[in-house]
């Protein structure tokens, strides 16, 4: 019988215990021919970090229903057509991830917004059933040789990614910090205007052109961004399953040239059979520096007479940040956990920004009573043994008297929720300072889960925190 294959995220199950697969094609009874990834009966367990892969008969697409044991997600959740997607491949690039099959992906990135982009890339895109990322400068979006908006929606609607490129291609090191704001914030609201609120999670930089600065007000606001290369280097990213948070995206530049030409060839054909994603961009097709259309065409009909799976960029780097609201922009803190040492102590968002260009408008306050007192706030994040994290962050503290201090922590648990070791850091600035240069810790080799906590302890004080961000350090500091 012909099956198909279906990825549970981890973002979706997250510490579910039993996940049962149900179909409301039998009047929503429980199904027995479901598998998990290894070949097992329907009730599965799965790790608290790894997505979950299980395949079903074809007939039961569009009807799955999950049932989990989880105190964070509502039962019997409607499997939707977003949560995974099979037509443009995204399950086979799954089943990679999985370690299942060693089969990558091919992310096509077009950058600047190009006429040529909508006629030659899309039109083909099209016929083939393939996935592109099309980059638009704002500012260009309708001038000549550029899409229009409509042009524009209509490959939205299609089910492709669009990405900010800025609102005037401007070097975002030199431009100014109120510039910077522009290219972010005028250039998104100007897109949203075309293709609706929401859908633009990736920023492509121009020129390439990126520091720490701007990578840390693109936080929060964005899940990944985009690069730019010219070499044979930088042109490819391992599949790796426990790599969620990928948000640097090196792309391999079609400039024309014979001997890139050949080198793309050859990379299709490696994803094909490695567990690697490719990235390509290029500008406007035929101009000088770009791919000519009859490349570009080869390059795509050859990922499609391969079978690999041709990705937008944010479903092959889905880059879900691991801690939720990071920048404690929910008034009402739903998704961080307030404990206290009495009724008196106080976890608060407020209406506070470290700096005017990221994002956000408001902070998580502590505040203390007595000496003795202590108040944090806690979330959840998965943890892989061995692994390097950095939380990082902005904070400032004011202490009227008493021995500690305001801290980060991370209560590493087992994984039977034993703590085995917290490590912690004091944080002592008096105004806004971004901490994450040190804050780091290497995991546990026995680690499964942490509690990332921001604690107010043993102080009469106030303190004041946002932009925080938990990630393996490979990443980099964003908080
Ligand atoms: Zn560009």
């Amino acid at each position: 019988m012909a099956r198909r294959s279906f990825i549970v995220p981890a973002s979706v199950h997250g510490y579910a215990h039993a996940i049962t697969a149900w179909t409301a094609r039998t009047g929503g009874s429980q199904v027995t021919d479901l598998l998990d990834v290894d070949g097992n009966a329907t009730s599965v367990l799965s790790g608290a970090t790894d997505p979950l892969l299980f395949s079903g008969p074809a007939d039961s697409t569009g009807t799955l229903w999950l049932q989990m044991g989880d105190r964070y997600l509502t039962p019997r959740r409607k499997v939707t057509a977003d949560d995974w997607p099979t037509a443009d491949g995204s399950a086979a690039y799954a089943t990679a991830q999985h370690g299942a099959a060693p089969v990558g992906a091919v992310c096509f990135t077009w950058d600047d917004g190009f006429a040529s982009h909508y006629s030659t890339v899309y039109a083909l895109a099209q016929q083939l059933g393939q996935k592109h990322t099309f980059n638009v400068v704002a500012g260009l979006v309708g001038t000549a040789n550029y899409m229009t908006s409509a042009q524009i929606a209509e490959i939205s609607a299609a089910g492709h990614e669009i990405a900010n490129h800025s609102q005037t291609h401007i070097d975002m090191t030199t431009a100014s910090a109120a510039q910077r704001l522009i290219e972010m914030d005028t250039a998104q609201a100007n897109i949203d205007a075309i293709i609706g609120a929401g859908k633009t999670t990736t920023f492509t930089y121009p020129l390439g052109k990126r520091n720490a600065t701007t990578d840390s007000e693109l936080w929060l606001r964005y899940k990944r961004y985009l690069l730019t290369s010219t070499g044979w280097s930088a042109r490819l990213t391992p599949v790796t399953p426990n790599r969620k948070t990928m948000r640097a995206v090196p792309r391999f530049s079609l400039d024309g040239s014979t001997a890139h030409q050949s080198q793309a060839m050859e990379l299709i054909r490696r994803a094909s059979v490695e567990p690697i994603v490719v990235s390509f961009y290029s500008h406007d097709l035929g101009a000088g520096g770009s791919a000519t259309v009859a490349q570009v065409q080869a390059l795509m009909n050859y990922a499609a007479s391969l079978g690999v799976p041709c990705l937008r960029v944010d479903q092959a780097f889905p880059a879900e940040p691991l801690l939720i609201d990071g920048g404690f922009e929910d008034a009402s803190l739903t998704y961080w956990q307030t404990t206290a040492s009495d009724g008196s102590q106080i976890a608060e968002s407020v209406a506070d920004t470290p700096a005017t260009n990221l994002n956000g408008s408001r902070s998580l306050h502590l505040k203390t009573t007595t000496d003795t007192s202590f108040v944090y706030v806690t979330q959840q994040v998965p943890l892989v043994p061995g692994t390097k994290y950095t939380i990082s962050g902005r904070t400032r503290v004011a202490i009227a008297s008493g021995a500690g201090g305001l801290l980060f922590r991370v209560r590493e648990c087992d994984a039977l929720g034993n703590q085995i070791t917290a490590p912690s850091w004091t944080l002592t600035a008096t105004s806004w300072n971004q901490y994450g240069a040190t804050t780091n810790f290497t995991a546990d080799p026995a680690a499964c889960v942490g509690y990332v906590d921001v604690l107010l302890n043993n102080v009469t004080a106030e303190a004041w925190i946002d932009h925080l961000d938990f990630a393996p350090t490979y990443e980099g500091v964003f908080g």
